[in-house]
């Protein structure tokens, strides 16, 4: 028997053999697919390069603003596949990670097809492995939610991007969350007719009211159709030239159609397979494994990390998940999940981003303060062209620290880590506006909001760095 076996490979996973083996513990990482999971295979890191591409192209058109002639930009879908998949093996080739655990002595198994529990102790592998360990960690993160209507095999996720040769000459949406939003700007980039489609409200609910509603805007300007609030999926049904939606709001029937239907409605954990209730562990209402905060699941010699707990998914929270769930299991149960500040941003075109609590949230539990500075007012986004957007700060009037920040606009989530930053150290607002940053930047829009929320706070800033911007 060895002492620690993870099941997954990507961030979470990685991080959790790293510190496991790092602690003196014989580890096996075991993992359906390729090292590295979503992160490095299917999300981020694709979906980056592909925003990238359409940045590129957007750029492109604005050369002649600056005087530089060149023609209309034409993307060779095929060849910009291509270099997805070049950056993501150059990406892993680059990653230490992978030299790093075989450092540490931890034993990979990759390719190993899906893991279940034979019993509480012993995991076997479709690919005819059988390991037993002391302790086990579960990291096998997140798959696509599916919908029970007739006709959504006709539909596609974000991954089936990958295997289009051409792009789409029109393309419905569905979901208007962090994923939907990045398919939908970025396709609308390359030239397809898009239609996104949001049950709630209003597109990115998770975001402030502000924030939502800047991105609908300039989605919606930029020639991408949104649709909120737009009521209950019917079915899907097959055309001649692609797939049509059929829905319905208050007793009336509607539909939309296009080539392509992609739907990205959610996130539901990885357990298919696994047979968690051999192990007693135990899943929530929504289907993730139940954690307490040292990470421990329902039997005690289990732990469970990242996009499986079903909190906050992204790589960051997922590597610092791998590394508490590995600590506790090998030391036992010391390490507690710490309060953290979270940046959390998406490279949609507007890029957003937010850290801390939103506008209405803070309300609700602090006297505030708001201060808001619009991309229009700050040099650097004028010489560069790119005056829509905002940043705005929210701080606490008791304490003059922030209490969050949310940028719609060039850079957003650049500009957010600093506030990130600012934050963790728990500065106050009149320390931030008294930062010297760099003029012209993108970042300097945060010493300007700084600055205003001082004032509002009637707190004296001395050196005044924003000066060079008001
Ligand atoms: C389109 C998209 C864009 C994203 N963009 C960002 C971003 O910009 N920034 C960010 O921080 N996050 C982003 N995320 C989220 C990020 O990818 C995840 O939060 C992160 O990958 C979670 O890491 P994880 O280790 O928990 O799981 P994963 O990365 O999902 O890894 C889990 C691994 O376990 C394997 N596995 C599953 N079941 C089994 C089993 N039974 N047996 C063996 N192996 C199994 C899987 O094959 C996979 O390799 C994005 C996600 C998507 C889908």
């Amino acid at each position: 028997m060895i002492d620690v076996i993870v099941i997954g490979a990507g961030p979470a996973g990685v991080l959790a053999a790293a510190r496991a083996a790092d602690l003196g513990a014989r580890t096996a990482l075991i993992t359906r697919d390729k090292f590295g999971g979503m992160a490095a295979n299917d999300g981020p890191v694709p979906v980056r390069t592909l925003a990238h591409a359409a940045r590129l192209m957007r750029e492109a058109r604005q050369l002649g603003q600056y005087g530089i002639a060149v023609s209309e930009p034409i993307l060779e879908y095929p060849r910009l596949l291509a270099r997805v998949r070049e950056v993501v093996t150059d990406v892993r080739t680059h990653s230490t990670l992978r030299e790093h655990v075989d450092r540490l002595g931890v034993t990979l198994y990759e390719q190993a097809g899906t893991a279940r529990f034979v019993d509480p102790h012993t995991i076997e592998t479709e690919s005819g492995l059988r390991l037993q360990a002391e302790k086990i960690i579960i990291c096998t993160g997140g798959t696509s939610r599916r919908l029970s209507v007739p006709g959504f095999e006709l539909t596609a996720t974000h991954s089936d991007a990958w295997g289009l040769t051409s792009v789409p000459p029109s393309m419905l949406v569905i979901g208007g969350g962090a994923t939907g939003a990045q398919v939908a700007s970025i396709f609308n980039a390359f030239g397809s007719r898009v239609q996104l489609f949001q049950a709630a409200p209003r597109i990115l609910p998770t975001e402030d009211e502000d924030v939502s509603a800047a991105v609908a805007a300039a989605f919606r300007e930029s020639g991408i159709v949104v649709r909120e609030n737009f009521g209950t999926i019917e079915s899907f049904e097959k055309t001649p030239s692609g797939v049509r939606m059929v829905f319905s709001k208050d007793g009336v029937r509607d539909s939309a159609e296009a080539t392509l239907v992609v739907v990205a409605v959610g996130w539901v954990a990885n357990i298919a397979g696994l047979s968690l209730v051999t192990a007693g562990v135990e899943t929530d209402h929504r289907g993730f494994v139940r954690v307490d905060a040292y990470l421990r699941t329902s039997a005690q010699h289990i732990f469970a990390a990242g996009d499986i707990t079903g909190r906050l998914m992204l790589v960051p929270q997922a590597i610092q998940d791998g590394f508490v769930a590995a600590t506790n299991a090998v030391r036992g149960a010391t390490t507690r999940l710490g309060d953290q500040v979270s940046p959390i941003g998406s490279f949609t075109d507007p890029e957003y981003a937010q850290v801390g609590l939103t506008e209405a949230k803070a309300r609700e539990t602090h006297d505030v303060v708001v201060a808001v500075v619009h991309f229009d007012e700050t040099t650097r986004t004028i010489i560069d062209g790119r005056t829509a957007g905002f940043c705005k700060l929210i701080a606490d009037r008791a304490t003059c620290t922030i209490l969050g920040c949310h940028v719609v606009g060039e850079r957003a989530v650049e500009i957010i880590q600093v506030v990130a930053i600012a934050m963790a150290a728990g500065m106050r607002v009149d320390d931030l506006a008294q930062v010297p940053l760099s003029f012209p930047t993108y970042v300097g829009i945060l010493g300007r909001a700084a600055y205003r929320a001082a004032q509002q706070l009637n707190l004296e800033v001395s050196w005044q760095a924003h000066q060079v911007e008001d």
